[in-house]
């Protein structure tokens, strides 16, 4: 196993040249929030290229706004859509469009930064991209680890890239943790990584009211603003399973040194514990500035926007353990990264589907982890090899995940 070893990298080339940054999934919560920490530091970023999947209009306005040279488009109609809206705006973007302009993008000579803010495994190509080519990248999008955590962490060493965790927090483990490089977490003398959950929107609820639970209230986060699929992983607590194999694999740490823990006020995004009794932890406002702007500076701390925390006002900072009987994918994570292989990425492609599909009000909540558990139960687990191989994995169960939910809507 591998850890985030090329940070050694980290300020290479940020000697007083405009660092050219290209935002994956730029019109998602975190690719708006990049730009706004972007646009309070003009004197050292510029916007190479914004990429989104479908919405025109969200693209059109950045494209407006911070005059990108390239912007992508997953889909061709909406990149003809793009591509005309910006001609009759006098805009010079040059508008690319599919799956490999996104890895163009990522990729290309003259980008120095890349948030990989993506959601889901639709993120995995990109991201490689950004690692081959030696990137300092922003991982937000935490599926590429949890799909191909042993591959990604490869490229990123034998790319020399530099590889800075966004997500909030892996963003605070990193900072209470400076000199991991390649080596393991024993050896620096910690014990364990003390991982912090909000606990969602259904921290209080009876097994009852879960099963129950409609879509606006899971959408409905206590803490933090984000994105849809994303959200929805917070209230299953599958968001915190996703997050334990993130942090496997960024920090060298097994399943038994990763502990998660429920602290509802969100406000420590996470901790480490030494031999020595001393916990460290990172705290602030829940707001993602804050781990973009660390990502965005390192090793310089730029200012973000964020308000000061006031801890006077917050009062108090509550701690609980996780329910795994009310939160079975917290559970179905920790089985997939004690498998290995390739399971990571079932639970993955699985979850993907059970949460559109919830989203879409076909299944109900607590149908998300029992379609997750039939499609970890039914697959062979493999050793993971190559990407190609993980793209197979991930469309095979996607398609056992449907099957699923064809044979559980015809019995409802
Ligand atoms: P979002 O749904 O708000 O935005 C997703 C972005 O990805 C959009 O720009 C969308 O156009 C683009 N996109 C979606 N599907 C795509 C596809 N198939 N191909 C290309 N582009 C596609 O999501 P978000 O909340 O910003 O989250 C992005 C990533 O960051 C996720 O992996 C999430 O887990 C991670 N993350 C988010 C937060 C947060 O606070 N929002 C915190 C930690 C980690
Ligand atoms: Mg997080």
């Amino acid at each position: 196993m591998v850890s985030v070893s090329s940070v050694d990298n980290v300020g290479l080339n940020t000697q007083g040249k405009i660092q050219q940054v290209t935002i994956l999934g730029a019109t998602g919560t975190i690719g708006t929030q990049t730009l706004d920490v972007i646009s309070q530091h003009p004197d050292r970023f510029g916007v190479f290229a914004l990429t989104a999947s479908t919405s025109v209009q969200g693209l059109f306005d950045l494209c407006v706004k911070y005059k990108p040279l390239y912007a992508v488009m997953l889909s061709p109609t909406a990149a003809s859509a793009l591509e005309a809206q910006l001609k009759n705006a006098g805009i010079a973007t040059t508008v690319l469009q599919g799956e490999d302009a996104l890895s163009q993008v990522a990729s290309h000579p003259d980008v120095d930064v890349v948030m990989a803010a993506i959601v889901g495994a639709a993120g995995l190509h990109p991201a490689m991209a950004a690692a081959k080519t030696g990137k300092r990248i922003l991982l937000a999008n935490k599926e590429t680890l949890v799909m191909a955590g042993s591959l990604f962490m490869q490229a990123v060493i034998d790319g020399g890239a530099t590889l800075l965790p966004i997500d909030s927090e892996h963003n605070a483990i990193f900072q209470v943790m400076p000199y991991q490089r390649t080596r393991i977490l024993a050896d620096m003398g910690v014990k364990r990584i003390l991982l912090t959950a909000s606990g969602g929107p259904f921290r209080n609820a009876t097994i009852e009211q879960l099963r129950n639970v409609t879509r606006a209230q899971a959408l409905n986060h206590p803490n933090w603003v984000m994105g849809p699929k994303i959200t929805i992983d917070s209230a299953t607590m599958m968001n915190k399973g996703l997050e334990v194999i993130e942090a496997h694999w960024l920090f060298n740490a097994t399943s038994s040194q990763i502990e998660v823990v429920v602290h509802p006020q969100s406000v420590i995004h996470s901790m480490v514990e030494y031999n020595d009794g001393s916990v460290l932890a990172q705290l602030g406002n829940p707001d993602m500035r804050t781990p973009i702007a660390y990502g965005l500076g390192y090793p310089d701390r730029l200012v973000s926007g964020v308000s000061s925390l006031d801890l006077l006002k917050i009062g108090r900072l509550d701690f609980c353990a996780p329910d795994q009987n009310m939160f079975p994918c917290l559970r179905l994570a920790y089985e997939a990264l004690d498998a290995g292989g390739t399971a990571p990425a079932i639970l993955n492609a699985a979850n993907e589907v059970a949460v559109e599909a919830f989203l879409a009000d076909q299944i109900k909540f607590m149908q998300i982890p029992a379609l997750i558990e039939s499609v970890l139960s039914t697959s062979d687990i493999e050793a993971v090899t190559s990407i190609p191989q993980l793209v197979d994995v991930d469309a095979v169960a996607r398609r056992v995940a449907r099957d699923w939910l064809t044979a559980s809507i015809d019995t409802h």
